[in-house]
């Protein structure tokens, strides 16, 4: 077994205690099914030749510890020898890709608060950027930034489908308030920052967020204008130009993945005015008939007709309000 094979392992979902991993590169968690990418620490070597006996000591014993305590996931400590080491040596990538990954995991918090959105992820990237201008030739860059990439989009869709819920009502309707549609754009723009930090690009976290774009889960971030083309919804204090977004990153993942067909703009729209009329005609009409066939020829004729027609309206009404059609666009 590899001397920086991890010694524990918890799902990134769930955080149950995931077994069986050794040796491998991914593993699905046997309890929420969840496939993990394994981020292991990387290989620390000291090329330096200029370090005096007594720094390439301090430097091996750092690095000793740094890499145990990752092993065994105490990110706290590997992120602090990792500055140790640094502070011998700070031209080994390997290093800085370790202090990347420590800063993930210390930012991830599985159930409670939310750090890694709060601070944009940013000092994950500062140190994986340092990688590449350190140590531009680092063999361990690219495993560092897809495994921390992937990880990063994984946790930020499952905090997606946990935390983004309508938590406001217009009416009888559920709907979005500003700050729960500014968490949904943090989100995306999170998961976009993880298809940036990938090596080898993976497009699902991307495809996932342009799936939302189009309406296809429950926010309407587009709707039609009145020339009925297709608009940004979502108010503009949120910052985001939904539709533009959109464009942006079906580009995108077309590059990456040429056979990519880009899902279709869902829009809900009630039924219109003159399908309504049509409706209240036809109650009427229909009300009129049955009225004029049970009371032929008695007064009843006058009041059961119109008295139909109005039920058959509010019966209508009820069912149209509580149900939209959807309208697709490309
Ligand atoms: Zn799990």
């Amino acid at each position: 077994m590899s001397k920086l094979e991890l010694t524990a392992l918890n799902c990134t979902n769930c955080g149950a205690s995931v077994t069986g991993y050794e040796g491998k590169n991914e593993v699905t968690c046997d309890y929420c099914g969840t496939l993990i990418k394994i981020i292991r620490p990387k290989e620390v070597k000291i090329r330096n030749q200029n370090l005096s006996q007594e720094n390439q000591d301090k430097l091996n014993n750092h690095i000793e510890i740094l890499q145990k305590a990752m092993r065994a996931g105490n990110y706290k400590e590997g992120y602090d020898y990792c500055n140790k080491a640094l502070e011998v040596d700070p031209s080994i990538g390997a290093l800085w890709e370790n202090k990347a990954i420590c800063s993930f995991w210390k930012q991830i918090s599985l159930f409670d608060d939310d750090k890694i959105s709060l601070t944009d992820a940013k000092e994950i990237t500062t140190y994986l950027n340092a990688s590449k201008e350190n140590d531009p030739d680092s063999e361990t860059y690219a495993d560092a930034a897809d495994s921390i990439g992937y990880n990063l989009g994984l946790i930020t869709k499952l905090k997606f489908d946990v935390n983004i819920k309508p938590d406001k009502k217009e009416g009888e309707v559920p709907t979005y308030s500003e700050g729960m549609l500014k968490r949904a754009r943090k989100y995306h723009e999170l998961m976009e920052l993880s298809f940036h930090i990938m090596k080898n690009k993976d497009t699902q976290f991307l495809e996932f967020v342009v799936l939302d774009l189009s309406n296809q889960n429950d926010i309407q971030w587009l709707n039609l204008d009145k020339n009925n083309a297709v608009a940004q919804e979502v108010p503009d204090a949120i910052g985001y130009d939904a539709k533009k977004k959109r464009e942006i990153l079906i580009n995108v993942i077309k590059k990456h993945n040429a056979e990519y067909v880009p899902p279709k703009i869902k829009i809900a729209k009630q039924k219109g005015v003159a399908e309504m009329f049509k409706w209240i005609l036809g109650s009427f009409a229909v009300g009129s008939i049955i009225g004029v066939a049970i009371f032929q020829g008695s007064d009843g004729v006058f009041i059961v007709g119109p008295g139909s027609a109005i039920i058959g309206f509010l019966i209508f009404q009820n069912v149209v309000k509580n149900q939209k059609h959807y309208v697709y666009f490309e």
